[in-house]
């Protein structure tokens, strides 16, 4: 869509000069386009792979003569890297990504067609809305528009979009590092996604800045017994053994540890609101879910390490006494909790039961000081007066942890500025996913602010 022209500002360059829309115009349109594109991740390759958006980006990109370079792991699973130099190129870059995978949708628990890009309601609907297509459209807009109108950043950024996220970053942000590091040369710190969007605090707007993540530790569990009739006594039976390690694992009340960032999320709750979450040592979660609704289910879950079962596998016959069985685990552990959650796992497990990694990845805390984190709070405050804003750890991951292999900080900024009654935190990965057109606007006018501070 083609909207009336902006005037060209003084010192725009003049091979990108004409008409073009704004970037509130265009946040919506690029969000929308992307959200047609089905970049469905399940896990195991089947998918249809994100060239299709990926291409679109690095065009995007090329038309504001910013270069794009385009990387593929393997066929179809395609990332972009592009440099957007700024004025002063000898200071650390500033990395800001995205994915572009979603997790997958069955359309008919939906009520619009997930890939469709519908509007309605005043918002643009469609998997990927909330992650992250509508951070990715953000992106997009904003340095367009910056490009557009002949303004630099004030450091260089490096701009990078992803396959894979969802399935760990195998395919995309860890390989990128693994085989292209050069890419991120001089970079120091990052922003990306799960952060930067508003819930109401009693009654007054706070965003979360994501400066923490919790680690991940993927395990299975093997038992191995003594195989053979289903009619006999056997006491050595692998079935009985997993059942028993799963079962025990799967109460385990893992102990409140407060990791540094949550502890300064309490605090400022406490200031803000005069209500202290803490009694002691342990949280109060009633009170927690009462003041953050749904978004409380990733709060509770940053106070302490988990293990949910998720998957079992046994047996092959009715009547047959299988050898062995084995069930997966999903593990998160705080920042610097790795060891003692590996250790309590194992001693759950009992000694008939194996434990192994099949997939792990860092614990993050990347702190709530320093430049760049004013830049993300003082961009907010400009555009949203009144608000408050608040640090936060995310109980899942991102791709921030494979670039803190390169020594990069990353945090969670996504800049959204929610209506109260919106279940935001609650359409993750859900159904029905959708951000409000606002909202979009919103992200672009204080991404826009944040990349002249950063
Ligand atoms: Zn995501």
């Amino acid at each position: 869509m083609r909207r009336p022209s902006a005037p060209v500002p003084a010192g725009a360059d003049p091979a990108l000069a004409g008409e073009y829309p704004s970037a509130g115009d265009e946040v919506v349109s690029i969000c929308r386009d992307l959200l047609r594109m089905d970049t469905s991740n399940y896990g195991d390759n089947s998918g249809p792979g994100e060239r299709q958006a990926a291409e679109y980006v690095a065009g995007l990109l090329s038309d504001v003569q910013i270069e794009p370079e385009v990387f593929e792991s393997e066929p179809g699973r395609t990332s972009v890297v592009a440099r957007f130099p700024g004025t002063d190129s000898s200071r650390p870059a500033l990395l800001v990504h995205g994915h572009l995978d979603v997790v997958p949708a069955q359309k008919e628990d939906w009520r619009i067609d997930p890939f469709s890009g519908e509007i309605a309601d005043d918002c643009l609907w469609g998997r990927g809305a909330v992650d992250m297509k509508d951070m990715d459209a953000i992106i997009l807009a904003t340095v367009r528009q910056m490009r557009r109108e002949g303004r630099k950043p004030p450091r260089d950024i490096v701009l990078a979009f992803m396959a894979d996220e969802e399935a760990g970053g195998v395919k995309g942000s860890s390989w990128l590092v693994d085989n292209h590091a050069g890419l991120f040369e001089g970079v120091d710190e990052a922003v990306s996604e799960v952060g930067g969007f508003s819930v109401e605090l009693q009654g007054r707007r706070t965003y979360l800045l994501q400066s923490a993540e919790k680690g991940i530790a993927w395990v299975r569990l093997t038992a191995r017994g003594r195989a053979g009739h289903g009619s006999q006594v056997n006491g050595d039976n692998a079935v009985t053994h997993l059942a028993e390690a799963v079962a025990r694992i799967g109460a385990y009340r893992w102990p409140t540890v407060i990791p540094a960032t949550v502890r300064a999320f309490f605090e400022g709750v406490r200031e803000q609101t005069g209500v202290s979450l803490l009694a002691g040592e342990e949280v109060d979660v009633e009170k927690l879910r009462e003041m953050f609704g749904t978004t409380a289910r990733w709060l509770e879950a940053t106070v302490q390490n988990t293990a949910n079962p998720t998957v079992l596998d046994a047996g092959y016959k009715h009547n047959v006494i299988p050898g062995q069985a084995s069930a997966l685990i999903d593990c998160r552990y705080l920042p610097g909790q790795r060891d003692e959650l590996m250790r309590t796992l194992t001693e759950l497990a009992g000694d008939r039961v194996t434990v192994e990694v099949l997939h792990g990845d860092v614990a993050l805390e990347a702190g709530f000081e320093g430049g760049l984190v004013d830049a993300m709070r003082q961009s907010l405050l400009e555009l949203d007066p009144g608000a408050a804003v608040l640090p936060y750890c995310l109980s899942g991951g991102t791709d921030n942890k494979a670039f803190s292999r390169l020594g990069i900080r990353g945090y969670g900024f996504a800049p959204l500025k929610l209506p109260a009654d919106l279940d935001f935190a609650g359409m993750f990965h859900s159904i029905d996913e959708r951000v409000p057109l606002e909202s979009l606007r919103f992200g672009v006018r204080t991404f826009d602010r944040f990349l002249q501070l950063a």
